[in-house]
């Protein structure tokens, strides 16, 4: 019998809800909010750095503090500058924060360097630093006529120099989910080098095929990207650390 696609038990109701929303004022609702955007990994069971969202400079201290489970340190802040396409490019990504005092410095140094850019920043997310894992990519685009295209691939700074990366339509089965992963030309880079422990594959696989499901249940959902994807040796501490939704009506809908 031919193999069926997985069904994930995820919470597609708030996932709509989101882009309801994004799409009250009209067919074309551009890139989903950072925090909206992280949540609909997290409804997905697609495993993120854990993250807080604040409005302003002011309010970064007080988020990073609230919530559970609490964010440990190292941490990570980046501007919230929606026409900015590549944060580190303007020097808005600040890694290896190690106390509240290196936090505020990062945050001023940061909302300089958006203003040098002449960048409209609208807030700031804050978020776990993984510590571990090699950099991959995560991607969904839309083709008029072929509907949805899965792509996965090495994320991050490779993403340019190698262009390694598989491209698969949907609805994706586990076998055709794993042929991606596993067909990517460095595979071997993830599957560790001189001594380096692999990565955990499963974990990968699992991602492409919520993805997929994500893809078909949600065609609103016209562009995806997580770059990167940090693929650990542990499935448990392989996490998502950028992510960009694009929403619109379907042409035709
Ligand atoms: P952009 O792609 O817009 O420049 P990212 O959020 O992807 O911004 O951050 C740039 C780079 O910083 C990432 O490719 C990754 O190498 C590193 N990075 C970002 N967030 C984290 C994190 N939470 N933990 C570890 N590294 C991170
Ligand atoms: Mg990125």
């Amino acid at each position: 019998m031919d193999e069926e696609p997985p069904g994930f038990e995820v919470d597609d109701r708030t996932v709509a809800e989101i882009l309801d929303r994004r799409l009250e004022g009209g067919n074309d609702g551009g890139y989903l909010a950072p925090a909206d955007a992280f949540r609909v990994l997290e409804l997905y069971g697609i495993p993120v750095a854990g993250w807080r969202y604040a409005g302003s400079a002011e309010e970064v201290l007080a988020a990073a503090r609230t919530g559970e489970p609490p964010l440990t340190f190292p941490l990570v802040v980046k501007a919230h500058a929606p026409a900015v396409v590549h944060k580190s490019d303007i020097g808005a990504v600040e890694v290896g924060i190690e106390d509240e005092a290196a936090l505020a410095e990062a945050v001023a140094a940061i909302a300089h360097r958006v203003a040098e850019a002449g960048e409209r920043l609208e807030g700031f997310l804050v978020q776990e630093m993984v510590s571990e894992g090699h950099e991959t990519i995560f991607g969904i685009s839309t083709d008029p006529r072929f509907g949805p295209l899965l792509m996965f691939g090495l994320g991050g700074r490779y993403v340019e120099v190698f262009r390694d990366v598989r491209f698969g339509v949907t609805p994706m089965t586990r076998t055709e989910a794993e042929e991606m992963v596993r067909g990517i030309r460095c595979v071997k880079l993830l599957d560790g080098v001189r001594g380096e422990p692999p990565a955990d594959f499963e974990v990968l696989v699992e991602v492409l095929l919520r993805l997929a499901q994500i893809a078909v249940r949600h065609p609103r959902i016209r562009e995806l990207d997580v770059n990167p994807f940090l693929a650990a040796p542990r499935r448990n501490q392989a996490r998502a650390v950028d992510v960009r939704i694009r929403v619109a009506e379907p042409p035709g809908a």
